[in-house]
């Protein structure tokens, strides 16, 4: 990945925009997104290729993102990437975001732990089912390599939970073979099974009976299932 660098008055932005917020235990209200290009991982599945595989962006101040988002009209913000705390930027954007009084969410994967604090912080910690291998876009294997060494480090991913005044876990199911590894994951962390939620992958709204799987898996142990309200609306598009 070519780097610009960054300091702490700037972001490298992919986009922002004003949507309702699709996944997690705010759907349905309406956001100010903003979303930082680059990531230190490489999701075979990334639905977001512009902010991780090939990423684009044009460097702004901070002072300018905070004063869009306030003149936004919308009183949530919600952070994310690509991976926001890649960057050293994020901490006074949050900042200045909330200090205005603005709730702000960030969303993350949960590899890098930043000096900041956010009213809902989500961590998807990338399961096994994300590792792009024999990927034609990862010709050496290097990425893959790194995905797998960088994906899970439950230190972090603890230390990153506690940045939240509230925070939810949000993973991307593709097969039943993800339970043991969620399973897993949420008993080495502690979590409260209402904050545990379970999105299937794919950018198309999934047939019913093809998440049935997930769905049962939620109920027998009070996960939460989680539609993408975005994909349903506006399909898979930019800017929502
Ligand atoms: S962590 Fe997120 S932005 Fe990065 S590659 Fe994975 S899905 Fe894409």
């Amino acid at each position: 990945m070519r780097r610009t660098p960054h300091d702490r008055q700037t972001l490298p932005i992919a986009e922002t925009f004003v949507s309702v917020q699709g996944e997690g235990k705010l759907t349905g209200v309406a956001s100010w997104f903003c979303r930082v290009s680059g990531c230190n991982l490489r999701c075979v599945w990334c639905d977001t290729p512009y902010a991780s595989w090939s990423p684009e962006s044009e460097t702004r101040a901070i002072a300018d993102l905070a004063g869009e988002a306030l003149d936004s009209g919308v009183r949530h913000a919600v952070l994310t990437g690509g991976e926001p705390m890649l960057f050293e930027g994020i901490e006074p954007l949050c900042s200045r975001l909330r200090g205005a009084g603005l709730h702000v969410t960030i969303e993350t994967a949960g590899t890098i732990d930043r000096d900041l604090t956010c009213d809902l912080m989500s961590v998807s910690p990338k399961l096994a089912n994300s590792t792009p291998v024999d990927d034609p876009r990862d010709p050496t294997g290097a990425w893959a390599r790194r995905h797998e060494q960088r994906r899970l480090h439950l230190p972090t991913i603890r230390d990153v939970l506690r940045r939240g005044e509230d925070h939810q876990l949000k993973f991307v199911v593709a097969s039943p073979m993800d339970l043991a590894e969620i399973e897993k994951l949420v008993d080495s962390l502690d979590a409260e099974p209402d904050n545990v939620l379970l999105m299937p992958e794919g950018v198309t709204v999934p047939d019913p009976p093809s998440v049935r799987w997930v769905v049962d898996a939620c109920l027998e142990r009070g996960w939460r299932y989680c539609p993408r309200l975005h994909i349903a609306l506006f399909g898979n598009t930019r800017g929502t």
